[in-house]
């Protein structure tokens, strides 16, 4: 491999490509674009939509390779501090370290090399902005409207080791609950009708159908109050409340089942979907999810495991057409926090495993 998987990422992490940083997200673009100028034999797409660049670098000329390869290059915000990588103790410390520059580095050094072959594997990348925002003008996009498909998704968005295959994730909801009340003065309540208070005991009934389950893994549905606004003065009563509210959702649900059940249980609200993403769910006994497992014991002594989490990721897009969506990561943690890290042996070997992998899969 000519390109070096560490310096890529701290390339990378260097690009503070935060939503609120426009010009940094044109940056780690343009970075990534360049990146593969000199190679020969890659197909290189870019796609504009609604303000969100998204690049697609490919071994065929195909909107249909084996494997497509996911990654965004934006990510949450930090003090700029976080922006310069460190090494410590074996770690990269640094924002994006685990979601995910890393990744990225590795996934593109990968395809970098694969264009080395004489006959390379059928294989896609494609990287987006917008993840972090939700990934409707990136990968929703390139999948629902471009129309990109394939055989199996790697998505190294979740999961902290290799071997943690991560094969559901949660959807989401985003709603917001309106009500309205009668205005009066503060002296005399019994004249108005008060929306805070409606809004209180709406929101109470709401509690009572997302009620906290057993599983250890927290796979069951859940419900939390973001933000709650209403009234203008302690001397009046209010004629107007909102709040949003988060709800995470199993495999088990839809969203347009949830919103139902909302409608229901609070007809005296408005309500408002804001966002609305799907959950993700691959099967254990999926034949790529298999070959994937062997390739970790067979080739790295690594025994897979199969996880759930809670969070989501752009793989969703592709999970809800059918196509099985593998989730793991270099041994990383921390993400959106101040000490995000990626363990550098890890992330180096993280190279070989996908390489693998992909290697097996064009033999099938
Ligand atoms: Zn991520």
């Amino acid at each position: 491999m000519k390109k070096n998987v560490l310096a890529v990422t701290k390339d990378l992490i260097k690009i503070p490509s935060s939503p609120n940083r426009p010009e940094a997200m044109q940056q780690v673009f343009d970075y990534a674009k360049d990146f593969f100028q000199a190679d020969k034999n890659l197909f290189i797409k870019t796609y504009l939509r609604n303000g969100k660049s998204s690049l697609v670098v490919s071994t065929v000329d195909s909107l249909s390779p084996d494997v497509l390869m996911i990654g965004h290059l934006d990510v949450v915000d930090a003090d700029l501090a976080m922006f310069e990588p460190k090494e410590e103790n074996g770690k990269l410390i640094g924002r994006g370290a685990c979601d995910m520059k890393s990744e990225n580095a590795v996934m593109m050094c990968l395809m970098s090399e694969l264009t080395e072959s004489s006959n390379p594997p059928s294989v896609a990348l494609m990287l987006t902005l917008d993840e972090e925002t939700g990934g409707f003008d990136g990968v929703n996009y390139l999948v629902n409207e471009i129309g990109y498909r394939c055989k199996v998704a790697l998505v190294p968005d979740g999961s902290s080791s290799p071997e943690e295959i991560i094969l559901a994730n949660k959807g989401v909801l985003h709603l917001r609950l309106s009500v309205i009340g009668v205005p009066a003065h503060g002296s005399a309540p019994w004249l108005g009708e008060n929306a805070i208070d409606k809004l209180i005991q709406a929101y109470q009934k709401i509690r009572t159908v997302f009620p906290v389950g057993n599983d250890s893994d927290h796979w069951y549905d859940t419900c939390n109050l973001g933000t709650i606004s209403g009234g203008k003065a302690t001397n009046q009563v209010p004629d107007s409340a909102s709040c949003t509210i988060d709800i995470r959702f199993t495999e088990k649900n839809s969203s347009s089942v949830i919103l139902d059940l909302v409608r229901q249980t609070v007809p005296e609200c408005l309500v408002e979907t804001i966002v609305s993403g799907l959950p993700c769910s691959t099967p254990t006994n999926d034949p790529f999810v298999q070959l994937f497992s062997e390739v970790l014991k067979n080739k790295f002594n690594l025994s897979a495991r199969y996880g759930r989490n809670c969070g989501g990721h752009d793989g969703r897009f592709l999970s809800a057409l059918g196509v099985p969506v593998i989730v793991t990561r270099p041994i990383s943690g921390d993400q959106h926090s101040e000490k995000e890290w990626v363990d550098i042996e890890s992330l180096k070997n993280f190279v070989d495993i996908y390489r693998e992998f992909i290697n097996q899969v064009s033999k099938l």
